[in-house]
């Protein structure tokens, strides 16, 4: 439908034709391409298009209905009509594939639109968790001997007999060897009930000197009550070198109190006893609540017990393969549970794995 042609040239009407004029379908060309271009013209949608398609060019549309009717044309009138349907049917489908294009292009920008998230809109803020406390606890004990220069190491939770007790120096008939104290697993294996087995594990990697921080959880047959836990946490601490004293543990152990209980921290040595350090001691912590005059959290003494140690047993340097003429060294061991429940004066170990998020949030 070129316009240059105009409506009148495109006009082909079956009265011109020699016989058969009364079977042939009136048909105007120009007419129905002018209302196939106003019905394109109208529509503004992808579906609206597709929908004027097949009104006229789909199979039982008005342009492909007069192209298959040709043949009752005359033979005058047939090449006439058919090149002016045929050029209409190219021009239509022109100018629909061109309109769709363009609608589909503009659906399109809509639909990104629609999608993109609006910026002036105030955020949603994610819910943050925290640091559990316990986990902040041993971190903050790490810090303090990663600054001394000792290194992480961790070990599995399933040991032998061997690390665990064995090569620890406890004699076979040591009540934590019973049923009663500790998890046994299948294949001659428990779940240790200390992180002194990777000290075992430690030293028979490698040669002396010797300086790890061992945190990690430990299991004991305890029920579970406001001061014990079949699952608890601790953290182990070892040096071994050549002239090693008992003063470097004291001297080692009171900096790490003043920088975990403020610089006002003093410690205390008490005799005690364990099959793997020889001597030993328990350590006492001044009573940072009440700075020695005596309270509840003391029990009225003054003093917080936090942790044991001792000068590594010559069985157990003899047991790793060094030679205890040739090196010494100490050893400490805290739990975890214990300085948080003091720190943050909380009375009942069972808060700390209950996870409540009301008394977790606390510590945020
Ligand atoms: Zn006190």
């Amino acid at each position: 439908m070129a316009a240059a042609e105009g409506p009148d040239s495109l006009r082909a009407r079956s009265e011109g034709g020699l016989g058969g004029a009364s079977r042939t379908p009136h048909v105007d060309v120009d007419a129905i391409a002018r209302e196939a271009r106003e019905a394109v013209a109208a529509a503004s949608t992808a579906a609206a298009l597709e929908a004027v398609r097949v009104k006229y060019l789909g199979r039982q549309g008005a342009l492909t209905q007069l192209l298959r009717s040709l043949g009752t044309l005359s033979a005058e009138e047939r090449p006439l009509v058919g090149a002016a349907a045929n050029e209409a049917k190219r021009e239509l489908e022109a100018l629909l594939d061109q309109r769709l294009a363009v609608a589909q292009d503009a659906e399109r920008t809509r639909a990104r639109a629609a999608a993109r998230p609006d910026l002036t809109l105030p955020g949603r803020r994610p819910p943050l968790g925290i640091v559990h406390p316990l986990k902040r606890v041993e971190d903050e004990i790490i810090e303090v001997f990663a600054g001394l220069g000792f290194s992480v190491v961790e070990g599995p939770e399933i040991e032998t007999d061997y690390n665990n007790f064995e090569a620890l120096n406890f004699p076979k008939d040591h009540p934590a060897r019973d049923m009663q104290d500790t998890f046994f697993v299948p294949g001659e294996l428990l779940l240790r009930t200390h992180t002194s087995p990777v000290q075992i594990r430690t030293m028979q990697a490698q040669r002396p000197p010797v300086r790890v921080i061992v945190p990690g959880r430990v299991y004991r047959r305890d029920i579970a009550d406001a001061s014990h836990s079949p699952v608890f946490h601790q953290v182990e601490g070892l040096a071994v070198d050549r002239d090693i004293s008992m003063g470097d543990l004291k001297g080692t152990l009171e900096l790490f109190a003043r920088e975990l209980f403020g610089p006002r921290s003093k410690i205390r040595f008490r005799p005690s006893f364990f099959p793997f350090t020889e001597p030993s001691a328990e350590v006492d912590v001044l009573c940072f609540l009440c700075v020695g005059d005596g309270c509840r959290l003391c029990k009225q003494s003054g003093w917080l017990e936090i942790l044991g140690s001792g000068m590594v047993h010559p069985n157990v340097l003899r047991n790793v393969g060094y030679d205890p003429e040739e090196v010494t060294g100490w050893a400490f061991g805290m739990g975890v549970e214990r300085i948080a429940m003091l720190r943050y004066g909380v009375d009942d170990l069972r808060l700390f794995f209950d996870n409540d998020l009301r008394f977790l949030r606390q510590f945020a």
